[in-house]
């Protein structure tokens, strides 16, 4: 299957199709530039080798896995990698992986010399489902997320299903918290799948679907101002639990951002029937539906948040199955949200 991201001179093409990682060659130039290969040390070494193959002068880069190799020490020591294969501008970065890999390698082919040709090879559901297309690229500062990064567009995202053979099962299912959200904001059929079918068979089209969502919300806009909120939906909320209880850090045993966005999606779903529904796909996923987090800390979190311009904060909200409406309230509405009583 193949779609189209349609963004004028940044448009670029999305194939997904199981074991089309062998076929990279056919999608970039593999032959006649410089590749550079990012991968992390907890994505299986197979993937890298399997493009490294296809390259006539290409070279294997490994960091340590985990969100921290999102900083400014890694983000130097790939561009001084880089800089010592001889890159110049016409080469190419590719990174097989998942959003980490994705995120640091899309930022090191956005800046090296102000940037070159950037290929995205996602291995994790939540990678092919979300984080490989929309051009967000970004490394964090200590633990200010996402705080230095840019915009910049892959010149093809190539999805191949069956490296998520190798995925450990919670993390599998924690991107799939993410293909709900599409279902919830955009999709009823998407939702359905998750009701009545079967996730693993279904996997392709899960896919396939929430990708149609992203990419739909994201040519209409692409550097969200409008539409592209939508992609919000359970990130508020989520955003300020991953805070208190996410994976970060030291704190290795907390919970992932999927599950924190599935935490965070509940409460904004308007229709009390929906919302009922939406937790039993929760819980047939094996994702949280009970924070035991202090929601005390998550507001606190909340009303500091970037998103929050002063003293009203934009959340978005599901009013019924398929669609979704952004509302900028009061911070002082917050504590209601979460079900915390304001002393
Ligand atoms: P991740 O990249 O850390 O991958 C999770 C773990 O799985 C890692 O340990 C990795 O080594 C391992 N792994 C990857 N592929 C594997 C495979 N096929 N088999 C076995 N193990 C494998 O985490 P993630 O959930 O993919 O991405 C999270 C990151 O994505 C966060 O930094 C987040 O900020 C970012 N993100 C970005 C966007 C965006 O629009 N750019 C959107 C959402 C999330
Ligand atoms: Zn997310």
């Amino acid at each position: 299957m193949k779609l189209t991201m349609h963004l004028g001179a940044n448009s670029y093409d999305i194939i997904l199709k199981r074991g089309c990682l062998s076929n990279l060659y056919q999608f970039t130039d593999l032959a006649h530039r410089r590749v550079f290969i990012l991968t992390d040390s907890g994505v299986p070494e197979q993937y890298a080798k399997t493009v490294l193959d296809q390259c006539a002068n290409g070279a294997v880069f490994t960091i340590p896995q985990g969100e921290g190799s999102k900083c400014l020490k890694v983000y130097g020591d790939v561009l001084s990698a880089m800089l010592d294969f001889g890159m110049d501008r016409k080469d190419l970065l590719v990174a097989v992986g998942g959003g980490v890999v994705g995120d640091l390698g899309g930022f090191c082919a956005a800046s090296y010399m102000r940037g070159i040709s950037f290929v995205n090879c996602p291995t994790t559901t939540l990678a092919q489902i979300d984080s490989s297309i929309g051009g967000k690229t970004a490394i964090d500062l200590g633990s200010a997320k996402n705080i230095v990064g840019a915009f910049w567009q892959p010149s093809v995202v190539l999805i191949d299903p069956d490296t998520l053979a190798t995925l450990p099962r919670r993390q599998f299912i924690n991107g799939l918290a993410e293909a709900v959200k599409a279902g919830l904001i955009a999709d009823p059929q998407l939702f359905d799948i998750f009701e009545n079918g079967d996730i693993d068979a279904e996997i392709e089209t899960i896919i396939y679907r929430s990708l149609l969502v992203k990419k739909k919300i994201v040519q209409a806009d692409e550097r969200e101002n409008g539409a592209r909120k939508a992609l919000n939906f359970g990130h508020t909320i989520g955003h300020g639990i991953e805070a208190v209880k996410g994976v970060r850090g030291r704190r290795t045993n907390g919970l992932y951002h999927g599950e924190c966005v599935a935490l965070g999606m509940l409460p904004m779903i308007e229709d009390k029937s929906l919302q009922k529904r939406t937790r039993a796909v929760l819980r047939k996923l094996g994702l949280p539906v009970r924070t035991g987090v202090n929601k005390k800390k998550v507001l606190e979190y909340m009303r500091h948040d970037k998103k929050g311009a002063g003293s009203t904060i934009t959340v978005i909200r599901v009013p019924g199955l398929g669609c979704w409406r952004a509302d900028t309230i009061p911070v002082t509405e917050l504590p209601a949200l979460l079900g915390v009583e304001e002393e």
